[in-house]
């Protein structure tokens, strides 16, 4: 048996084949946090100050509401392209040209899944970004990083699988979604 990513409105489904997640951490980058505010704002759920981010193979193998579904990038030239219900505003996936369609992240909790959400975040990450505002919470035994440009850290946190996936990745699905919107929003900017 397989499982899903749902978006909290019920029109869309992101089946896929049966696996754990690769991979989870916190994610103190403000582009996240930007990306979960913008969603807020538009009906999604209300942003959380460090998101907890799961990383999954791309392996899909059925998919629900296609047409419900818009890749959306905070600004032009951005590397993350999330996908947003346009009913509810959940993000249901997060492509990154890093991931190499081996992978792609959701945010726990801005989606619902019947995915093992039990995998304890490996790091904290991009945490420079919290040099104006309070810390917030983060276990005392994971590594804190202040960014993840490091090659050495992104080898050392993201095994990316070996096995070419079996059913669709998300990159040949979103062609097909709504077309992408750009919302040039300036970085770091409160929406
Ligand atoms: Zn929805
Ligand atoms: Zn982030």
């Amino acid at each position: 048996m397989g499982f899903d990513i749902r978006c909290t409105c019920g029109r869309c489904a992101i089946s896929l084949r049966p696996a754990f997640p690769q991979l989870s951490l916190l994610c103190g980058c403000e582009d996240c946090r930007q990306a979960l505010a913008w969603g807020a704002a538009q009906g999604g759920r209300s942003a959380d100050p460090l998101p907890h981010l799961f990383y999954i193979r791309s392996d899909i193998t059925k998919v629900k509401g296609l047409e419900f579904m818009q890749p959306v990038q905070l600004r032009g030239e951005a590397k993350s392209t999330r996908v947003y219900c346009t009913t509810c505003y959940a993000v249901l996936a997060v492509d990154h040209p890093g991931y190499q369609d081996h992978v792609f992240m959701f945010f726990k909790g801005h989606c619902d899944t019947s995915s093992d959400l039990t995998l304890k975040p490996s790091a904290a990450i991009y945490m420079n970004d919290y040099r104006d505002k309070p810390i917030p919470d983060i276990p005392a035994d994971i590594p804190v990083l202040q960014s993840f440009q490091d090659p050495k850290d992104q080898k050392r946190f993201c095994a990316l699988p070996a096995e070419p996936a079996e059913g669709q990745s998300l990159r040949e699905l979103i062609p097909n979604m709504q077309p992408l919107r750009v919302l040039n929003l300036a970085k770091g900017a409160a929406v």
